[in-house]
């Protein structure tokens, strides 16, 4: 490693291996009843004042409900800043600006098990973001 700064003009987009149906499928059918699901709106409660609406699929027998994946990832995300909200511990870093972009330095100590360098960033509004290392 060359720095403690990551490269990144050189980040690999991370690829996944998914269906594309998987991400917002069409339809869906209970693996219980064998009964193809109706489209169906849902607020999901992810703490005492934070909803997120999802759109996801409805048995209409047994009521069981399904997500495709990208509607996982919003539930994920919303957790996600659920989190980041009810989080009193926090640290300042010092940032350097290279002409182009701003780079700073992430303690060891906040890292477990990061093997590929990569970090995921979500912007989470002006001057904020979420970033995961992976
Ligand atoms: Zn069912």
């Amino acid at each position: 490693m060359k720095s403690d700064n990551p490269d990144w003009e050189n980040l690999e987009e991370v690829s996944f291996e998914i269906e594309k149906e998987a991400f917002s499928p069409k339809s869906m059918t209970c693996s219980d009843c064998k009964r193809k699901m109706s489209r169906s709106a849902m607020e999901v409660q992810i703490d005492s004042n934070i909803f997120v609406k999802v759109n996801g699929f409805e048995c209409a027998k047994c009521h069981k409900k399904y997500l495709g994946l990208e509607e996982s990832k919003k539930m994920d995300r919303a957790m996600v800043l659920n989190r980041i909200i009810n989080d009193s511990i926090s640290m300042k870093r010092k940032l350097s600006f290279d002409g182009d972009n701003y780079t700073f330095r992430v303690p060891k100590e906040l890292t477990q098990n990061v093997e590929k360098k990569k970090i995921e960033i979500i912007p989470i509004g002006p001057n904020r973001f979420c970033a995961t290392m992976q």
